[in-house]
């Protein structure tokens, strides 16, 4: 009797639970979608844009 052995966990990506858009850090959001929605913010502790809703830092502070 051939036993299958499916042991491989499968990890979760380290998804963070909050993006840059609930950081209290993130200023001066700029849209740059066709509709209209909020794209970019601009974090003090990073010299680049920031995507709101994938990017994360590690000076998080929820709003
Ligand atoms: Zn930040």
């Amino acid at each position: 009797m051939a036993k299958k052995t499916t042991t491989t966990k499968k990890e979760a990506p380290s998804k963070p639970q909050y993006t840059c858009k609930d950081c209290k850090h993130s200023t001066d959001w700029q849209n740059k979608g066709a509709d209209g929605s909020m794209i970019f913010c601009r974090c003090q502790f990073h010299k680049w844009c920031k995507f709101l809703n994938h990017d994360y830092c590690d000076n998080f502070i929820k709003r």
